[in-house]
C-alpha cells in the first residue's frame, strides 16, 4: 500500500513537472468582467512562443533565447492596444473603403473604425475577443472563435480555427474557417518583428519581398491601384535595408509615413526574407496567400518607439471587395467552400 502510495505521488509530481516544463500555461490577467486570460507556451527548445487566448495573440517569440517580437507585458496593455500587437486580426485584415461590403449586389455597412474605413474587422474584431483553446501540446496550440452573423456588420456566422505549431526553428500558422452565408474571411497575424532583440529601430533590417507589384493607397489609406515596383522605392526584389528609401519624397511613402502597403507575392516560397545585421537572425516567410501588407510601424509611439517593429501581414489584398482590380483569386468565402491559410515563419542565425 505504502509503495503504491509513493509510486502514485511520484507519478503525479512527474506529470506536473512535464506539464510545467513542456506545456506550461499561466494566468496572464483578468478581463474587466473578471474572466481570466491565459498564456500558453509552445516550444521546440530553439523556438518558443507564448500565445494568449485573448485575440489568439502571440505575446512572445524567442529564438535561441532572443526575443523577436514586440508585446505588452500585461492584459491592460492588450485591452488598451490600438496597434494590434501580435494579434490575429479579422474578419478582414486591412482597410475596406467606406466600410462597405457588396456581395451579390447587397450592400453591408461595416463598422467604420478608421475614419471612413473598416480596419482589421472593426473596433471589436477577432483581436478583441476571447478565443477557446481546443487543444494544447508541447509544440502546438489550436484556438477557435465563433463570430456571430452580423458581427461588426459582416454577414454570416463564422467559425474560425487557428493552429500555431512549432517545428524546429519554424512557426507554422494554419487557419481554417467556415461560414453560414457568403462573406469575407481574410485574417492575418499582426506580429511586429524586431530581429535585433526588440530594443532598437528596424530601419537597418534587410528585407526582400518577391513581388513585381504593390497596391498604391487612396487618400483613405485603403489599397487602390496595382502598381509596378520597378524603379520605385517599393522594389524589394533584391534585399535592401528598410531605411534605404523610406524617407524618399515619394507620394505613397509620404502619404503612409513609410511602408504600409500590400505587395502582390510570387508563388515561389519563401516569398519574404528579413534579416538583422545586428543579431545575425533571418526570418523567411512562406505563404499560400497572394499578398502581404508590409508595415514598418509608422504609427508606433508611446509605449513603443517609432518604427520599432515590422509587420508582414500575409493575406489576400484588402479592399479587393471594393476594387476588383486588387483581387488575385476568390474574394469571398462560401458556406460550402471553407477558408484556409498556411503561413510559415522560419528562423535561422549566422
Ligand atoms: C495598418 C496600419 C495600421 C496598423 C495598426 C496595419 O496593419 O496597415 O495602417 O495603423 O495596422 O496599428
Amino acid at each position: 500500500m505504502t509503495d503504491f502510495f509513493i509510486g502514485f505521488i511520484i507519478h503525479v509530481v512527474f506529470a506536473i513537472f512535464i506539464k510545467e516544463a513542456f506545456m506550461s500555461q499561466s494566468l496572464f490577467g483578468l478581463l474587466p468582467d473578471k474572466t481570466p486570460v491565459t498564456s500558453y507556451k509552445i516550444s521546440s527548445g530553439t523556438l518558443e512562443a507564448r500565445i494568449l487566448d485573448y485575440g489568439a495573440s502571440l505575446q512572445g517569440l524567442d529564438y535561441l533565447g532572443i526575443p523577436l517580437i514586440l508585446s505588452h507585458p500585461n492584459i491592460e496593455g492588450y485591452l488598451e492596444d490600438t496597434t494590434y500587437q501580435g494579434a490575429l486580426v479579422g474578419r478582414n485584415a486591412g482597410r475596406i473603403s467606406e466600410g462597405k461590403l457588396i456581395i451579390d449586389g447587397h450592400v453591408h455597412i461595416l463598422a467604420q473604425n478608421n475614419k471612413s474605413c473598416n480596419l482589421h474587422g472593426g473596433g471589436k474584431g477577432f483581436d478583441k475577443q476571447l478565443w477557446t483553446v481546443k487543444g494544447h501540446r508541447a509544440d502546438s496550440i489550436e484556438l477557435g472563435y465563433h463570430s456571430l452573423d452580423g458581427e461588426e456588420g459582416f454577414p454570416g456566422a463564422v467559425d474560425i480555427t487557428v493552429c500555431y505549431t512549432i517545428k524546429g526553428s519554424a512557426l507554422h500558422i494554419n487557419y481554417s474557417a467556415s461560414c453560414t452565408k457568403t462573406t469575407l474571411i481574410n485574417p492575418t497575424q499582426h506580429t511586429y518583428f524586431n530581429l535585433s532583440g526588440t530594443k532598437s529601430s528596424i530601419l537597418n533590417h534587410v528585407v526582400r519581398i518577391d513581388a513585381d507589384s504593390f497596391a498604391a493607397l487612396g487618400e483613405d489609406f485603403a489599397p487602390l491601384t496595382p502598381t509596378l515596383v520597378e524603379g520605385t522605392p517599393f522594389d524589394f526584389k533584391s534585399p535592401k535595408a528598410v531605411g534605404r528609401d523610406i524617407s524618399q519624397p515619394q507620394p505613397q511613402l509620404q502619404l503612409a509615413g513609410g511602408y504600409d502597403h500590400p505587395f502582390f507575392l510570387s508563388t515561389k516560397a519563401p516569398q519574404i526574407t528579413a534579416h538583422s545585421p545586428e543579431s545575425g537572425i533571418t526570418l523567411n516567410i512562406s505563404t499560400d496567400r497572394s499578398a502581404v501588407i508590409f508595415y514598418t510601424g509608422n504609427f508606433l509611439k508611446d509605449r513603443f518607439l517609432h518604427r520599432q517593429g515590422l509587420c508582414f501581414e500575409t493575406q489576400e489584398c484588402s479592399n479587393a471587395c471594393f476594387h476588383p482590380s486588387l483581387a488575385r483569386g476568390a474574394v469571398f468565402t462560401e458556406p460550402d467552400k471553407p477558408y484556409t491559410q498556411h503561413t510559415v515563419w522560419e528562423f535561422s542565425k549566422i
